[in-house]
């Protein structure tokens, strides 16, 4: 039998995003179901390294993540638990003379966006970093950035919804999805069948599929960052760690793993990718270069995961340029774990206000695509 719900607000994707959009919809009054395929913070949202970092953000970005770093700041307070999440700092090395003129080069162009970092090489950078392998000159250090435990916060964001009253249904793979002239009709072909006035498509690297059903469309493509954590051993970094030009990345956990990013995985057809011998074989190498406290280390694990990017690396968040009350969040590229839940609010106070406090024109998908006529009610 097909439980049939009517509600203001269906959202397709129950990670990060489409979660915290739940439950800021809730804090408005307004009725929300949520449909996840999986589990709700299983996919990207629940598998990335947890970075929670400003630093390193397009300046275009800056706005979100100083907005979603003051919901960081009060997570509990949001979603009733601390996600481990500590504003450790965040310190971004640089290896040449060229990556450290980078780095004080993007601390004066965002200082006066309020993003203040703080610049050292030589020997006060050595003082300050002595952990860090002789390949780093220097660095900036951004100090309310951190990291989180993403699986955690994610899930804890649809329980959270769930608590203030949104529908949450996992298992639910939503294949059926229209417009029909006042509203949206959605549903699994199986067990349920949504009706709604407006329709949030945070289906992550799979939001295409949601898009193109609207004549939405963008070139988004898929990244599978490589990720490992070593056995807990004796502490020595208590900074969330990065380099200019990318290539490997760590931070350790109060418990003494180090977890690290870098390199990239292959995708296998699931919500997951697969970590590639080569991927492994990189990261583990550089990870010795930059902290050879870890040299001999074992690592316990390695994973990766599915995400969604674009060409210029911005997301897409705003209206579909064609369908009325259809809104898009998509296209994160690597960043969508630290700006999750502001663009959840965002998304929400579309919806509740019409308008956010954001400017959303960087991310309009409409930057893509030719803007198609609007479907007349
Ligand atoms: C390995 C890795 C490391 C990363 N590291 C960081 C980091 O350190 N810091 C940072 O800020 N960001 C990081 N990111 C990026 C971040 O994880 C993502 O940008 C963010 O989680 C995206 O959240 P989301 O809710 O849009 O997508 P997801 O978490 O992918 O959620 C989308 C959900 O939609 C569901 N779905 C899709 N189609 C359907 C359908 N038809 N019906 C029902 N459900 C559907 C999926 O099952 C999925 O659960 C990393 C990503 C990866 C993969």
């Amino acid at each position: 039998m097909i439980d049939k719900l009517s509600t203001d607000v269906a959202i397709i994707g129950g990670g990060i995003v489409g979660s915290a959009a739940a439950l800021f919809l809730r804090r408005f009054g307004l009725s929300v179901v949520l449909l996840e395929r999986g589990l709700c913070g299983a996919a990207a949202s629940g598998v990335n390294y947890g970075g929670v970092r400003t630093q390193g953000r397009a300046v275009s970005q800056l706005p979100l993540a100083l907005r979603a770093r003051q919901i960081w700041s009060r997570l509990s307070h949001y979603i009733g638990i601390d996600g481990e999440y500590l504003q450790s700092g965040h310190l971004k090395i640089a290896r040449s003379e060229a990556d450290m003129a980078s780095l004080e080069a993007y601390a004066d162009v965002v200082r006066e966006h309020g993003l203040d970092l703080a610049l050292s090489s030589g020997a006060a950078f050595r003082r300050a970093y002595p952990w860090a392998g002789a390949q780093a000159i220097g660095g900036s250090f951004c100090a309310e950035d951190g990291h989180a435990n993403p699986r955690l916060v994610s899930p804890a964001f649809a329980r959270a919804a769930r608590a203030a009253g949104a529908r949450v249904l996992e298992q639910c793979n939503i294949t059926e999805v229209a417009h029909t002239g006042s509203g949206f009709v959605l549903g699994d072909g199986r067990s349920v069948e949504v009706s709604s006035r407006w329709l949030l498509n945070c289906a992550g690297a799979w939001s295409l599929d949601i898009a193109r059903r609207f004549g939405d469309s963008a070139p988004l493509t898929t990244i599978n960052p490589g990720m490992a954590v070593t056995e807990a051993v004796p502490h020595f970094m208590d900074v969330n760690v990065g380099v200019e030009g990318g290539g490997i990345y760590g931070r350790q956990t109060a418990r003494g793993n180090c977890v690290m990013g870098g390199s990239r995985g292959a995708p296998n057809g699931t919500l997951y990718a697969t970590p590639t011998a080569k991927a492994i074989g990189e990261l583990c190498q550089r990870m010795a270069e930059l902290f050879p406290a870890l040299a001999h280390a074992h690592v316990i694990r390695f994973w990766s995961g599915v995400e969604g990017s674009l060409p210029d690396h911005q997301p897409v968040i705003g209206p579909s340029p064609g369908t009325p009350n259809l809104i898009h969040a998509f296209g994160f590229c690597g960043a969508g774990f630290q700006t999750g839940p502001a663009v959840g609010e965002l998304l929400a106070e579309l919806v509740h206000h019409g308008r956010c406090g954001i400017d959303l024109e960087p991310f309009a998908l409409s930057r893509f695509t030719e803007v198609p006529s609007l479907i007349t009610p």
